[in-house]
């Protein structure tokens, strides 16, 4: 059986920054992916993920969103390509929003340049949002967009070439652990490491029952339409945005690659799927839910459709993210050296160059480095258990 020191299950959003930062510290990485690298059956494809610095969901995101930035800048270095692009982030919703109290929280808190601005002043300067009186915005000029594709191509071409092997179409089994390492079986053959990092999307409960209850698998579509004003709707004019709506929080990009202005709510229409049998068909009913935010707030876009997308979100009981070492020890040693980072509640893509630092950290020193953001992504939360 061929020995690796960690191996990979997963090598999408999560997986791909992994296996880099893995080879980056010196270990022989093996990367199983059951797909291609960079498909778009999974979380991370669509061309566009929306990365923003002010962030609603919680002020101890903040520090990892300054490293994840960091970290994109370094792999676009190495790629010799641009991987984001900065177009200034809207966080826009009634005053008392979460989403707008939340951003102005995290603005005023970490000292991040912002402007609040009110549904009109907002029309005047990007005049493709027109929100309705009473709406305001928070404009933060860090948000931006990634390109969910191209960053998993390069961790990986990154990775193969600190001496990483990727191994594409082969769908991992089952694995054992114990003290003495782990054993990963797949369909076509078992390998032997020292430590196992899961990072497998909407798949992770199936490889992990104890995330069966935490990590839920939910269909996700995505619109793109043909503005009947395309200039309103392209990157320089038109920042990425997070809208908190009475239907319900939209987010959306400027034109880039599809000619076409993106827009897709979250939980869209909260089917929660088992990721092998979920519906990839597009039906009216989808459509209806993306027309509604265009129609009532961006107008100008309501053209016809592009195309359109399914994807999954893996949404946790709090949607914050679960990144942990799972139990092990004497209690469990079936569980010893295998560490997972799972439930990124449809907010995860931006992380993901951070995600593969911490994994890193935790799999090789404990996650030391990281200990007071990991203990809001701690397994242990669910359980009532003190840490
Ligand atoms: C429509 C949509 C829009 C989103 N928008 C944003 C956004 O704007 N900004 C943002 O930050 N986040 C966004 N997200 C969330 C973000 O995309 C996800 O949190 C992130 O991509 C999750 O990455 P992942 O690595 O966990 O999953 P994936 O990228 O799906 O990777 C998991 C990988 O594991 C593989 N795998 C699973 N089981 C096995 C097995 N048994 N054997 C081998 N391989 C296996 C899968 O094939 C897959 O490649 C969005 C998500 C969706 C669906």
């Amino acid at each position: 059986m061929r020995e690796f020191d960690a191996i990979v299950i997963g090598v999408g959003g999560m997986g791909s920054a992994t296996v880099y930062h893995l080879a980056r510290r010196g270990q022989q990485v093996l990367g199983l992916e059951q797909f291609d690298i960079a498909h778009d059956l999974g979380s991370s494809h669509g061309v566009t993920r929306i990365i923003r610095m002010a962030y609603p969901e919680g002020a101890g995101y903040v520090p990892l969103l300054r490293r994840a930035y960091e970290l994109w800048h370094d792999l676009e270095t190495r790629a010799g390509e641009r991987l984001l692009y900065v177009t200034g982030c809207v966080d826009a919703g009634a005053p008392d929003s979460a989403t707008v109290r939340g951003s102005l929280e995290t603005c005023r808190q970490f000292g991040l340049e912002h402007q609040a601005l009110d549904a009109r002043a907002l029309h005047e300067k990007f005049p493709g949002y027109r929100l309705p009186d009473g709406m305001v915005a928070v404009l933060q000029p860090d948000g931006g967009f990634l390109l969910p594709e191209r960053c998993i191509i390069h961790y990986v071409k990154a990775a193969q070439n600190l001496g990483t092997e990727i191994h594409t179409r082969e769908r991992v089994m089952g694995w054992d652990s114990s003290r003495g390492g782990v054993e990963v079986r797949t369909e076509h053959e078992a390998y032997r490491a020292r430590r196992l990092v899961i990072t497998a999307g909407p798949w992770a409960s199936q490889l992990c029952p104890l995330l069966q209850k935490l990590a839920i698998a939910e269909r996700q579509v995505v619109l793109w339409a043909q503005p009947p004003r395309p200039e309103l709707f392209q990157p320089g004019a038109f920042p990425v945005f997070n809208l908190e709506a009475p239907e319900g929080r939209f987010y959306g990009c400027p034109v880039y690659a599809v000619p076409g202005f993106k827009i897709g709510k979250y939980h869209h229409r909260r089917e929660n799927v088992d990721p092998a049998r979920v519906d990839r068909e597009i039906h009216p009913e989808d459509e209806a839910v993306l027309r509604q935010g265009i129609r009532r707030y961006f107008p100008d876009a309501d053209g016809p459709a592009l195309a359109m997308k399914t994807c999954m979100f893996t949404n946790s009981p709090d949607e914050h993210f679960i990144i942990d070492a799972l139990p092990g020890g004497d209690a469990y040693p079936e569980t010893e050296n295998v560490y997972i980072a799972a439930g990124f509640s449809g907010h995860g893509f931006k992380f993901a160059s951070v995600v593969g630092e911490i994994m890193t950290d935790l799999a090789l020193d404990g996650g030391a480095r990281y200990s007071d953001q990991l203990s809001m992504f701690r397994l242990a939360r669910f359980y009532g258990t003190a840490e």
